[in-house]
């Protein structure tokens, strides 16, 4: 992906939107979640916290808390770039601790944590009595912090509790794989059970179940899939959980530009330009022509529909009609992941190339890697399927000048190596593979 001169965000507009019902599969725990927090946090924005605490520090993973701060960032970034709410943000380390004597809703039971999520390190000698005796390498769960009566959900706090190292030995690059447990576990604080529960087993735990039952390929499968680079970022139905109970809580997002002319320093926000009447469900993933200010930008709408305009240097939308902006009007133009954009250098001809994973579906991992190109003067869009499936919702793209290509990363399911693509100027495959090894 090219770098930007300009800084895009999503800004909120505070209004609410109904996302269409879909169905997909998951189960839900049954309170209403969105009040639950918001209570603390209005805009639903929660702070993720990492204990350095005596008791229950990250260290007891074996890994460092920058280490396991790093890895949190990531999971984090991922979640907000594909939910609308509540959005999480790294809060930094404490030094308080999750206490295992007391009940999750008991009145005061986790008063010296602070507001929001804190990630602890279980150790050995506490697993079986904290994580309720299964061989469980995580768990989490959310309750009251305690300055209000038990009945009222006033005061949310959440904990995450990492295995030890001596019973876990933590990896990066084989299971188990910290990045995409933490993303599990941090689904249970928000609500989210586990998304292969039959309707019935869901619902004996008076819990809420959506979708039909069956086969689950989401992040909250009880059990973590060998192929775990998949599942480091949310899949179709754990947004789907997710939405269902954040949803009408959620803002409506808009994308934002600045001219970026303090950089690095980060830019007046007054001086910025909504892209007006294009709500957004995702992050703006923006790419840039050499030598011109010319951008272009994809990002998915409310329904999940990927989006494409450019946008030139003095902020000139193209195309100006929003419903010209849907890429692929078909069951294929829908993404529940970040779509990628770049565009050609060609001077006064150039083109906009957009890939996605379209077509997930809930009883498989594999994904349809989508591209789309068009003449950035041009409505008219070419369509291509990538020859192979892939499993990994993550991509981006750019343009190499020297062989005139599009170029899509992405991830290999199982060594977690970058893939490189090359595709054609009408967005067709070249059929190469090139691995970074190592
Ligand atoms: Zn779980």
């Amino acid at each position: 992906m090219y770098h930007s001169k300009r800084v895009l965000q999503c800004i909120i507009a505070f209004s609410l939107i109904a996302f269409a019902e879909r169905a997909e599969a998951y189960c839900v725990g049954p309170l209403d979640y969105a009040s639950f927090w918001s209570n603390e946090f209005a805009d639903l924005r929660v702070p993720v916290w990492v204990s350095i605490s005596p008791i229950y520090p990250v260290s007891n993973t074996g890994e460092s808390p920058e280490d396991v701060a790093r890895i949190l960032l990531e999971v984090i970034a991922r979640h907000n770039e594909s939910t609308r709410a509540p959005k999480l943000y790294f809060a930094g380390f404490t030094n308080e601790s999750y206490n295992p004597a007391l009940v999750p809703f008991g009145v005061g039971a986790h008063s010296a944590l602070p507001a929001g999520i804190t990630v602890h390190g279980l150790s050995c000698a506490d697993l079986v009595p904290v994580c309720k005796g299964d061989a469980a390498l995580a768990c989490a769960s959310f309750g009251i912090r305690g300055t209000g009566p038990a009945s009222v959900f006033d005061d949310p706090v959440g904990f995450v509790l990492l295995d030890c190292a001596e019973n876990t030995p933590w990896a990066l690059d084989a299971y188990p794989d910290m990045a995409q447990v933490l993303f599990h576990e941090l689904g249970h604080a928000l609500a989210l059970q586990h998304s292969d529960r039959t309707k019935a087993e869901c619902e004996a735990g008076n819990n809420i179940h959506g979708g039909p039952v069956g086969g689950t390929v989401a992040v909250m499968h009880t059990v973590p899939p060998a192929s775990f680079v998949a599942y480091r970022s949310w899949r179709r139905d754990d947004v789907e959980g997710l939405e269902y109970i954040y949803g009408a809580a959620a803002p409506n997002y808009e994308i934002s530009w600045w001219d970026d002319l303090t950089y690095p320093n980060y830019p007046n926000e007054a001086s910025g330009s909504s892209l007006r009447d294009m709500g957004v469900s995702r992050t703006a993933v923006v790419s840039n022509r050499l030598t011109s200010g010319t951008q272009s930008i994809a990002t998915t709408a409310t329904d999940g529909r990927v989006l494409n305009l450019v946008l030139d240097e003095f902020g000139t939308e193209s195309p100006a009609n929003i419903a010209d902006r849907v890429v692929d009007p078909g069951p294929e133009g829908l993404a529940w992941s970040l779509p990628a954009v770049a565009m050609s250098e060609d001077d006064g001809q150039e083109r906009v190339f957009v890939a996605w994973m379209a077509g997930e579906q809930q009883d498989s991992v594999m994904l349809t890697l989508r591209t789309a190109v068009r003449g950035s003067n041009s409505l008219v869009w070419q369509y291509s399927n990538y020859s192979e499936q892939v499993a990994t919702n993550r991509l981006a793209a750019g343009y190499d000048q020297a062989t005139d290509s599009f170029v899509v990363t992405t991830l290999d399911r199982v060594t977690t190596e970058i893939q490189i693509l090359y595709f054609d100027g009408d967005g067709v495959s070249s059929g190469e593979v090139i691995p970074l090894v190592g």
